[in-house]
Order: C-alpha cells, then sequence, then structure tokens
C-alpha cells in the first residue's frame, strides 16, 4: 500500500500537504520518476503550468506521470494540474507545453484572464453534499484560472460556472473572440470526474474547507489507492 503523493516542483504543493495534514494524512514531495513507485496516488497542485512543465521535463516525470495515469491510479490536478491532466489544451503560446494527459477535455490555460482578473465565487457542487456531508456549496478561489471547454463522454462534470459577463472570451484556441452579449446563457466547466482522474479548475487547497480533499482521499481509497492512516483518519476527521 502506498501513499498520496503531491508534485512538488512548483505552485501550491505546500498548501495541499497542508490541506492532507488537516486530515491526518501525511502527503508525500514528488520531484522524481522512481518517487511515483512509492506513492498510490498523486495530487498536481496549481501554480504556473508552462514553467511545472519544463521543471517536469528537466526532471524526466513525463513517461513516469503518464504511466501512472495509464495504470489506472487516482490523480487529483488543481488549476494548472488540471492542464497537465487534459488531452488538449488551447490559449497558450505557439509550441504549447507538453502535457500528460488522460483526461478526456479540452481546457482553456487562461480563460478567465490574468492575475488581476482572479476571484471568488460560491459553486454549485451536489456531488460533496451528497459524498461529504454538508453543503452543496463550495467556495472556489479562481487565480489565473483555467476552464474546461469540452469534455469526452466518459468525464462527468462536477462544477460549472456561468461564462462572465464583463469579460472577453475565448471561446476556441485563442481565435474565436467574442463578447459575451453573444452568448448570455451558457456555462463553462470547472470541476470534473472520469474513473480515477478529477480536476478542479480552482484551488480547493487554498480554502480552509478541506471536502474536496476528503473527497479525492475517498475516490483514492476505494480504490486501494490511500494508506490505511489515510483511510482511518479520513472516517475519523
Ligand atoms: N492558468 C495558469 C497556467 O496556465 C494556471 C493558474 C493556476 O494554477 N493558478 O498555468
Amino acid at each position: 500500500m502506498g501513499a498520496v503523493g503531491v508534485l512538488a516542483l512548483q505552485g501550491s504543493f505546500n498548501e495541499h500537504i497542508a490541506a492532507l495534514r488537516r486530515l491526518g494524512v501525511k502527503g508525500v514531495e514528488i520531484r522524481k520518476p522512481e518517487q511515483l513507485q512509492s506513492i498510490s496516488s498523486l495530487i498536481i497542485p496549481g501554480g504556473e503550468s508552462t514553467t511545472m512543465a519544463k521543471l517536469a521535463e528537466l526532471h524526466n516525470l513525463f513517461p513516469a506521470l503518464r504511466e501512472f495515469v495509464q495504470m489506472g491510479k487516482p490523480v487529483w490536478g488543481t488549476c494548472a494540474g488540471l492542464i497537465f491532466l487534459a488531452n488538449k489544451a488551447v490559449g497558450q503560446k505557439e509550441g504549447g507545453q507538453e502535457l500528460v494527459g488522460g483526461l478526456d477535455c479540452t481546457v482553456h490555460r487562461n480563460y478567465f484572464g490574468s492575475q488581476i482578473q482572479s476571484f471568488e465565487a460560491e459553486l454549485l457542487v451536489p456531488e460533496l453534499a451528497s459524498k461529504e456531508g454538508g453543503p452543496e456549496t463550495f467556495r472556489g478561489v479562481f487565480i489565473r484560472a483555467p476552464a474546461i471547454l469540452k469534455v469526452g463522454p466518459e468525464v462527468e462534470v462536477l462544477a460549472d460556472y456561468p461564462i462572465p459577463s464583463n469579460k472577453v472570451l475565448y471561446l476556441s484556441s485563442a481565435v474565436e473572440i467574442q463578447e459575451e452579449s453573444a452568448v448570455p446563457e451558457k456555462k463553462v466547466i470547472v470541476a470534473v470526474k472520469q474513473g480515477k482522474l478529477l480536476a478542479t479548475a480552482f484551488h480547493p487547497e487554498l480554502t480552509a474547507d478541506t471536502r474536496w480533499h476528503s473527497y479525492f482521499l475517498k475516490m483514492a481509497s476505494a480504490l486501494g489507492g490511500a494508506t490505511s492512516n489515510a483511510i482511518v483518519a479520513v472516517s475519523e476527521a
């Protein structure tokens, strides 16, 4: 039985480890391909996905990360981590960046805009209420946030968000740019699950609410993924 790893190249890995700690679970920092063998589930944090991809390439992590996903091990990507897991990313500079892939979706890297357009919003997440107890809503922290524009048939949508009214929208590949008034009723997807893969466009690790971490640990332990300690800690939490 393995432990819960957190990819610790860049970004909010410390915050994920702290959130796991609040649930009584020790997160293991992962920086090298061989370290993936000692864990059975992985969190890829938020940060800056091109920088994280460069560091992952430098450490030769991509083949091992892809294998980890292909083996069906539980992986949760938050924000930049979501971009890593997507099969396709748009809205990036030419050449783009290397992706781990596995999650059948198209993600727009900076859909919600730049740093100053970061925001918080109350999201409706029925799955959290049913699985974790408590309210159906979750306060999402969106920082230079991506959004999921398209999902495949295997993907379950856990939360969506109305397309912002005051922003220029990048509807596909940053080619077609449209004002909001043209598509007032549309929503973009901000949280999904596909088998053992979980992805959120926002940062639960930057809030005091550990329901997403708890949800992921349950997902992982149901599959024999988390440590027995983790299972005990979560059921006691
Ligand atoms: N949009 C960012 C990127 O491309 C992700 C932002 C985040 O993780 N907070 O990497």
